[in-house]
């Protein structure tokens, strides 16, 4: 069985924005050589999410007023956690949206359902943070 370990950075100047990382962990499956097998993508921190939906723009901003209504950033003295930060809320979403994603690999290519796309969900942002994507297989 082969093996393949990559993270990717990303540095989003925003607090909240959802990137599809698709071409990102296609090009980690060319590199890795593997045709069958599964592929994991997780993100490496608490306010951010991995999870799988359309690259649909109306469905990205539907995803923001969802988040923001079960979770609203602010007032920042809502929340428990913001005793010295104020990102309870981005620890919220990042729980509902998910932390990973499980893609299975066939004949060389990342197995998707229709319109299945991988998105990155940053929701604290302003600072350098990483995904793992861990592939295994042969
Ligand atoms: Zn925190």
């Amino acid at each position: 069985m082969k093996s393949y370990k990559k993270e990717l950075w990303f540095d989003i100047k925003k607090r909240r924005e959802l990137i599809n990382i698709t071409p990102e962990v296609d090009d980690c499956l060319i590199e890795s050589g593997i045709k069958e097998g599964l592929c994991l993508v997780n993100a490496m921190h608490i306010t951010a999410s991995v999870f799988i939906n359309d690259d649909e723009s109306g469905l990205h901003r539907d995803f923001e007023r969802w988040l923001e209504k079960l979770a609203p950033e602010k007032p920042y003295s809502q929340y428990d956690h913001n005793g010295y930060e104020d990102n309870g809320d981005a620890h919220l979403k990042r729980t509902i949206m998910g932390r990973e994603v499980v893609v299975a690999i066939t004949n060389g290519k990342l197995d998707f359902g229709p319109w299945e796309q991988i998105f990155y969900g940053e929701f604290d942002g302003k600072r350098r943070k990483r995904v793992l994507v861990k592939i295994i297989g042969e």
